[in-house]
């Protein structure tokens, strides 16, 4: 028997969504920006505690605000990761209102927060930044160098079990 769970990507145009899914299923990067228009599904299958796990991934379009996004882009996900760039303090500057609107109208769901393009920033100052706004992240990737992004996703697979 094998599991399927929806896993859907959010966060503003430009945070490296579709970067991050890319380094995670075709472990390939790319430094020229491909907009992204209306959905993109990609399939992995992962294998959690010797279990068959086939993540369905959503690349959607960035949109600047959340509650934007089609509702049946969002409908019957599983697990979201609501990516920020630290690079750009207006992809994290609504932070806790759209993390608590995805709690709260996917109660359901698991969410993990991630800020991507570690290797852009010095991590220990940006972690002073995110105290300053009282964020506490799951996780720091980077979709160019591939630093933890298979723990981000194969984390969000263990937690949708
Ligand atoms: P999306 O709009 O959220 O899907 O963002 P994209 O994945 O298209 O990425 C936007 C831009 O940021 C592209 O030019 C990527 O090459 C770049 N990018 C994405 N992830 C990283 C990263 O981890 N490090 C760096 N340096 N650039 C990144
Ligand atoms: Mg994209």
């Amino acid at each position: 028997m094998s599991n399927t769970k929806k896993i859907v990507l959010v966060g503003h145009f430009g945070v490296g969504k579709s970067s991050l899914i890319k380094r995670f299923v075709l472990n390939e990067f790319s430094d020229n920006y491909m907009v992204t228009i209306g959905v993109h599904i990609s399939k992995k299958i992962v294998k959690i505690n010797n279990e068959e796990l086939t993540l369905v991934i959503w690349d959607i379009e960035g949109k600047d605000d959340l509650e934007k996004i089609r509702p049946a882009y969002l409908i019957g996900t599983s697990g979201f990761i609501y990516v920020i760039d630290p690079t750009r303090i207006q992809t994290y500057q609504n932070f806790h209102k759209e993390y608590n609107f995805l709690k709260t109208t996917f109660p359901k769901s698991k969410i993990l927060s991630v800020a991507n393009k570690m290797d852009l920033i010095d991590v220990a100052s940006f972690q002073k930044q995110l105290n300053i706004f009282e964020i506490k992240l799951d996780f720091i990737t980077s979709a160019k160098t591939g630093e933890t992004v298979e723990e981000l996703f194969l984390e969000l697979g263990k937690e949708v079990l």
